[in-house]
């Protein structure tokens, strides 16, 4: 490295920084209008979750990526707030509820202004009953005058309320500290720990596509009893389901089967419970209504899913409705509108005859190894070095930037970080993933390659 101009601990920094796997979850929970909205904007620090748009439009983007004090992770903001749904305390106890579900630590944020209400301490039993560690934010504390007013939430029993003016940003940093604090630098629960249990498996998609037929499909009368599994936890939404000749754990089902949230207007519910389950999961099947054009919500669905770094297969459903135009239609839509996850195996089933069923295994374990894929780092540099020679960065103002070497920093999903002489166009860029993938494969998984150029 020092040889082309870079120094050891740049190099190292980068690795260790593009190197994360799956980062830790925050959820952000508390009654409508309490200011969450105002918090993550605060913690992502910028004007992304918007706060205008509501009370009752529909928001489908529930994930964010934050950073704090060197520390990534991700932020879930449950204000997209439905309230006609279902009446204000369910409504607000269903979105905390799934939201919590996915976390590895929750702040709850009350309005001190406003002081404890009923519905706060219909949360705070939800947050008991999870057991995930909690921070408090006594919100709306503008000055301090209000601290006072904080300091009354010791009554919910939460431990110390942290004040903070969210819309001013005071005490944020100090609260967020705390958050820290609380955070398990990996998502402990649900990655890392569980080596050599079951696989977790998102299966997600719109409504009416068929996730509860097929999930009634392939658990048919093999459905195993959970407590019978040595090693795994007890957790009531999620399903063992033998397939293949191996035990798979289906996240969230519960959400899939009940269906009290897909009630119409719901959406918001239903994008909230995708990402919770996506975050549980290694690999997500995104389910799609072949009968149907693709809709925008399922490029959002498959979108998230690729955002979030896990890995996917597309499984296009009711295949027996099918006809010979409506089949070449879906060829030509595949390409136009899920271009962005060219590279998921695919499988064609029906929930209905059982068609293909035994083709889902096989996809979610090519889906799973592409995820997890190493390539050792001579191997990448003697495939970037060839590529580099054999096909030069354009020349800009009369300078020929070069891809000096490169290394993978982690996997799941696979991450590359590239060392440069000069700022690489994303054109090229591109370039280099479609050769990573003819290369390497990572079918099924998305890649991110990160680009450092010397100083
Ligand atoms: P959410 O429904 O919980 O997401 O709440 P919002 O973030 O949309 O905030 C609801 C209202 O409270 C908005 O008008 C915000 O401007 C206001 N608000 C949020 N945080 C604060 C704060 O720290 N101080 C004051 N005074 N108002 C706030
Ligand atoms: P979910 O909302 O995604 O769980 O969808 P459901 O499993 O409830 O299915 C919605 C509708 O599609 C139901 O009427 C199912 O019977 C029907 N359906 C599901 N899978 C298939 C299939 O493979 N072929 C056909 N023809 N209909 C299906």
């Amino acid at each position: 490295a020092a040889e082309e101009g870079f120094d050891l601990e740049d190099v190292e920094g980068a690795i260790e920084a593009a190197g994360h796997g799956p980062l830790p979850v925050l959820a952000v929970v508390g009654r409508p209008n309490v200011g969450k909205s105002t918090l993550v904007n605060r913690i992502i620090g910028r004007r992304e979750a918007v706060v205008e748009d509501k009370p009752g439009v529909t928001r489908d983007r529930v994930t964010y990526e934050a950073e704090w004090a060197g520390r990534r992770f991700k932020v879930v903001d449950t204000g997209g707030w439905e309230q006609d749904v279902l009446g204000i305390d369910a409504s607000v106890a269903a979105q905390a509820e799934y939201a919590i579900e996915a976390a590895d630590a929750v702040v709850f944020v009350v309005d001190a202004k406003v002081g404890a209400t009923d519905t706060d301490e219909a949360v705070v039993r939800l947050l008991r009953k999870a057991g995930k560690p909690v921070v408090l934010c006594a919100n709306k504390v503008d000055g301090p005058s209000g601290e006072a007013d904080a300091a009354y939430l010791w009554s919910l029993g939460l431990g110390e309320p942290h004040p903070v003016s969210a819309l001013h940003g005071r005490g944020t940093g100090d609260m967020l500290d705390k958050v820290l604090e609380a955070l398990p630098e990996a998502p402990a629960q649900r990655f890392g720990t569980a080596v050599g249990g079951p696989r977790r498996v998102a299966l997600i998609g719109r409504p009416n596509v068929g996730k509860s037929s097929l999930l009634n499909k392939v658990a048919g009368e093999e459905r195993v009893v959970v407590n019978e599994i040595a090693g795994t936890t007890r957790d009531p939404v999620d399903e063992m389901i033998e397939l293949g000749g191996k035990t798979w754990k289906f996240v969230d089902t519960a959400g899939i089967r009940k269906r009290v949230h897909l009630q119409q207007g719901a959406d918001y519910y239903a994008s909230l419970r995708t990402a919770a389950a996506v975050e549980k999961a290694e690999v997500a099947v995104v389910l799609i209504d072949a009968a149907e054009s693709i809709s925008v919500q399922d490029q959002r669905i498959v979108t998230m899913a690729v955002e979030a770094g896990r890995a996917l297969v597309l499984a296009f459903n009711k295949w027996d409705t099918l006809d010979e135009e409506r089949r070449y239609y879906l060829e030509r839509e595949i390409e136009t509108e899920l271009g962005q996850a060219a590279w998921a195996p695919r499988v064609n089933v029906s929930a209905r005859t059982g068609r293909h069923m035994e083709k889902l295994v096989p996809a979610i374990e090519t889906a799973l190894a592409g995820w997890e894929t190493r390539v050792p780092t001579g191997r990448l540099n003697a495939f970037l070095g060839e590529l580099v020679a054999a096909h030069p960065h354009p020349v800009r103002g009369g300078k020929q930037p070069r891809i000096l070497f490169g290394t993978q920093a982690g996997t799941k999903p696979p991450r590359f970080v590239l060392f440069a002489s000069g700022f690489i166009e994303a054109g090229y860029r591109r370039f280099i993933e479609r050769r990573l993938r003819e290369e390497f494969g990572f079918e099924g998984t998305p890649i991110h390659i990160s680009v450092r150029v010397r100083e």
